[in-house]
């Protein structure tokens, strides 16, 4: 815990990972720049920043957990409060970089760390904002073997699943593949839960059939989109996230903007972006991404 650690960008995941990097005896040296985000993680412990520069002034270890792709580039490059993390990193500083962004820019970031004469994983997430509080994230890791075994100390006070999936982007990777299995599991569960109302069967019924045999899968055995069969599933809470729509609308995009770039033919994750697309514009943004059962029955006739 001697390695002094930059975090940028303290939002809803940001802020918990940096606080329990905090609790763990770092040292923390964080910036955002909604000044709500710092007065949060003033309040854990983390000691505020004027900018992202000043943030890694000297920092061995730089975190950015950002919105999306242009915001890490602007963190890396751009001008103002928000940007300059590579000019004012220290040579050889160790870049996480945690944010959920396409493969290709993860590849170019690595590729602007290591021009700049430092270090740098991606390391997306999954697990949530529960996750990011309890400390109990998963971690995919691209890049090299001696920078991730640099890295797992700090991974493993924010995670607790951590895997390297191979070299640059390929956290990423591994991160839009598992999502796209994910989005189209929840239709398909969804889709047959309310075939299954129309032909008469009790969600119950159908539960425990599937859940027992080929059609199991974390989103009708975890996730379950209708009430009643697995107790803590969202769906039993009016479909409080969870995973919010918003989170599996952008996820598919970025699954889109990957099969467009290796040409694959997936048509069911083509479809899965346009259902969650639509899902999150009308309504279900900050819903669990399991209401979309409640959109497929409005859908259906009868
Ligand atoms: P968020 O919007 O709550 O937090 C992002 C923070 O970055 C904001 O506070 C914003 O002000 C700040 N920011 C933007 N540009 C900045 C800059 N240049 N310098 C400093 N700060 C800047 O988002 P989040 O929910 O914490 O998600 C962060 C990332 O993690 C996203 O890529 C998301 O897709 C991914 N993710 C989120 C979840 C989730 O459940 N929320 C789960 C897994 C992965």
């Amino acid at each position: 815990t001697d390695a002094q650690v930059a975090f940028i960008g303290l939002g809803h995941m940001g802020g918990p990972m940096a606080a329990n990097l905090v609790k763990a005896g770092y040292s923390v040296t964080g910036f955002d720049v909604v000044p709500a985000a710092l007065e949060a993680a003033a309040a854990a412990g983390v000691v505020v920043a004027e900018s992202s520069a000043a943030a890694a002034d000297g920092a061995d270890v730089i975190i950015t957990m950002l919105p999306a792709g242009k915001h890490v580039f602007a963190a890396f490059e751009g001008e103002g409060p928000g940007g300059g993390l590579l000019a004012a990193a220290k040579p050889g500083a160790l870049f996480l970089e945690c944010s959920t962004i396409s493969v290709e820019d993860a590849r170019a970031a690595h590729w602007m760390v290591a021009n700049s004469g430092h270090r740098g994983l991606d390391a997306p997430v999954s697990g949530g904002v529960m996750g990011a509080e309890a400390g109990t994230l998963t971690f995919m890791v691209g890049g090299s073997e001696e920078d991730f075994a640099a890295g797992m100390p700090l991974f493993e006070v924010m995670g607790k699943r951590i895997v390297l999936c191979g070299g640059p982007g390929a956290g990423q990777a591994a991160k839009v593949c598992n999502n796209m299995i994910l989005g189209v599991s929840m239709i398909a569960v969804s889709e047959a839960f309310v075939l299954g109302e129309k032909l008469g069967l009790t969600h119950q019924a159908l539960y425990d059939v599937a859940a027992n045999a080929s059609g199991q899968c974390w989103a009708l055995t975890t996730n379950c989109p209708v009430p009643g069969p697995v107790a803590a599933s969202p769906a039993n809470r009016d479909y409080q996230p969870g995973f919010a729509g918003a989170l599996m609308a952008k996820d598919l995009g970025l699954a889109v903007e990957a099969l467009n770039a290796t040409g694959v033919d997936a048509v069911l994750g083509r479809s899965a972006e346009e259902i969650y697309r639509e899902f999150a514009l009308e309504g279900g943004a900050g819903t669990d991404f399991s209401g979309i059962i409640n959109t497929i029955r409005a859908a259906s006739d009868g």
